[in-house]
């Protein structure tokens, strides 16, 4: 379930791969939890997510280089970008596409929103089939690409089911050794010799921190750590990508065809077992792209999805939510590229994290939702789409005021799987954790490397540009 492609339907809610968070009551989207899956597996999230290979916009990165200095310039990047591309394969696959996606590049031309060859290599308002990390048939990973082909090595021991419980200070603030836990083998603690890398992701290296006495003193004296360094910006500026999803009722077959009944089903598993072909082995995001929305906007603002397939309706977390119905269906979905909103993660004194999303905390927010919820409705009525939707399943109707689209919008909403931030990347201990060289303020031998240092969201999905980000952090050390 993890190799396979569509397998990610079935590790959304499994524990043994799965963090399985959940987010305290969030005021804004009708005091709903929302579940937060993350990888617990080599490869991390990247083992568990939809595959989907986007490197962002490079106006992200220019106002990265903005916050952090010269080193940061986008070309930098963009370049780090090229090297990843060598190491961790991935693809558009046009040829395994359901043809409803034609539909859907009509319908956005309509909106002079064209459809681009490469995703990849554009920076305006443009759709196309998803490059996803798929390679003959089977998920690539971060553990796939990069850990696999060095397995061997003798400097190299990877321990599973070990959890990095704490990490260990001298009292010149140099981090000297990680604790960790297993089940079997107890607490045990190794010694660095030169520095510690960590890279937790956006929930957990803000917690690894707290745990380890870095972070605002209200929070470690809640759970009666010692403090070491006094950072006010651990756990702060959590943000996420915030979406919804308008599903429909087709009289085309979709992938509901394949995966919501027992015949296809068999079919589908015969074609992936004997030809790794088919719906198994493919993402549900067909295509998608950039939309500029918002009138004020000289950038794409919002990302599109095309998905041929109806999942499951169910609240989150009652029932796996990639459970296909036997209907014919697909939905379209937006997220937010650049949400403004800022939440927390803390550790808790039992030592789980307490994660405050406080999505749709800012005016922009609202305005996004309501015109990204517009132009599903607007897709959803190109002739293109209208011939062959039967039903509106989820909205039921289409809505007349900007009042009950963020109704609507705050009722079903829900993340897109990209929370960063959370130990964000700054010139100085003023304004985030880590400097531009990834080193945690106040500390020595110390650095992060994954989302939490984000110094602001990209535009679109996270993992393309934590392997960028990554990059850049291997050659600064390696130098
Ligand atoms: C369901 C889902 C779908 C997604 N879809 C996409 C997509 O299509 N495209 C895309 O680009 N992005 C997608 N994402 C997001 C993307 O996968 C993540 O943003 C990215 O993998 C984050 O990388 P990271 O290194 O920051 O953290 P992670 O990949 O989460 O890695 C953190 C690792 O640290 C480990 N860890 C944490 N705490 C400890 C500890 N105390 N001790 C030891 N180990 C620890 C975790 O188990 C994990 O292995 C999706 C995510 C999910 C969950």
């Amino acid at each position: 379930m993890i190799s396979m492609p569509i397998g990610y339907g079935k590790s959304y809610f499994d524990p043994k791969v799965n963090w399985c968070l959940y987010t305290e009551p969030d005021p804004n989207t009708g005091n709903r939890t929302h579940y937060w899956p993350r990888g617990k597996i080599l490869g991390g999230s990247s083992a568990i997510n939809a595959m989907v290979i986007m490197r962002g916009l490079s106006r992200d990165f220019t106002d990265w280089a903005q916050k952090l200095g010269t080193e940061w310039r986008a070309e930098y990047l963009l370049q780090d970008f090229a090297t990843v591309s060598k190491q961790f394969s991935f693809a558009t696959f046009p040829e395994a596409m359901h043809p409803m996606c034609t539909d859907f590049f009509d319908a956005c031309s309509s909106h002079k929103i064209p459809k681009v060859a490469d995703l990849n290599d554009t920076e305006v308002a443009s759709v196309g089939y998803y490059p996803l990390a798929i390679h003959k048939g089977k998920r690539v990973s971060t553990a796939t690409a990069y850990l696999d082909p060095i397995r061997a090595r003798k400097n190299l021991t990877i321990l599973c089911a070990t959890k990095a419980s704490k990490i260990c200070f001298d009292d010149q603030q140099c981090a000297t050794a990680v604790e960790t836990c297993h089940a079997k083998r107890g607490t045990e603690c190794f010694t660095a010799r030169a520095e510690i890398l960590l890279c937790g992701g956006s929930i957990h290296s803000p917690l690894l921190l707290e745990a380890s006495g870095i972070g605002a003193p209200k929070h470690l004296q809640q759970c009666g750590i010692a403090p070491v360094v006094h950072n006010d910006h651990v756990g702060a500026h959590l943000q996420d990508h915030l979406g919804a999803s308008h599903y429909y009722a087709s009289n085309q077959a979709t992938l509901n065809d394949a995966l919501g009944t027992w015949y296809g089903k068999v079919r589908a598993a015969l074609e992936y077992v004997l030809f790794r072909r088919g719906a198994l082995s493919l993402s549900l995001n067909h295509a998608g792209g950039y939309a500029t929305l918002h009138p004020d906007s000289q950038h794409p603002d919002t990302q599109l999805y095309f998905s041929p397939m109806q999942f499951s309706n169910a609240p989150d977390g009652t029932r796996p939510k990639v459970a296909a119905q036997s209907r014919n269906g697909f939905q379209l979905g937006f997220n937010i590229a650049r949400p403004t909103s800022e939440g927390s993660v803390h550790l808790t004194p039992e030592g789980t994290a307490e994660i405050h999303p406080n999505y749709l905390d800012t005016t922009y927010d609202a305005e996004m939702a309501v015109l990204g919820s517009r132009f599903m409705q607007s897709l959803s009525q190109h002739p293109a789409f209208a011939d062959t939707i039967t039903a509106r399943i989820e909205p039921t109707k289409l809505f007349e005021t900007d009042a009950e689209i963020l109704q609507d919008f705050r009722g079903r909403c829900g993340t897109v799987y990209h929370p960063c931030g959370t130990v964000r990347m700054a010139q100085s201990p003023e304004d985030g954790v880590v400097d531009p060289k990834f080193r945690v303020f106040g500390t020595k031998g110390l650095r992060i490397i994954d989302a939490s240092v984000f110094p602001t969201i990209p535009s679109a999905n996270l993992s393309a540009v934590v392997m960028m980000v990554a990059e850049k952090a291997s050659r600064l050390i390696k130098s």
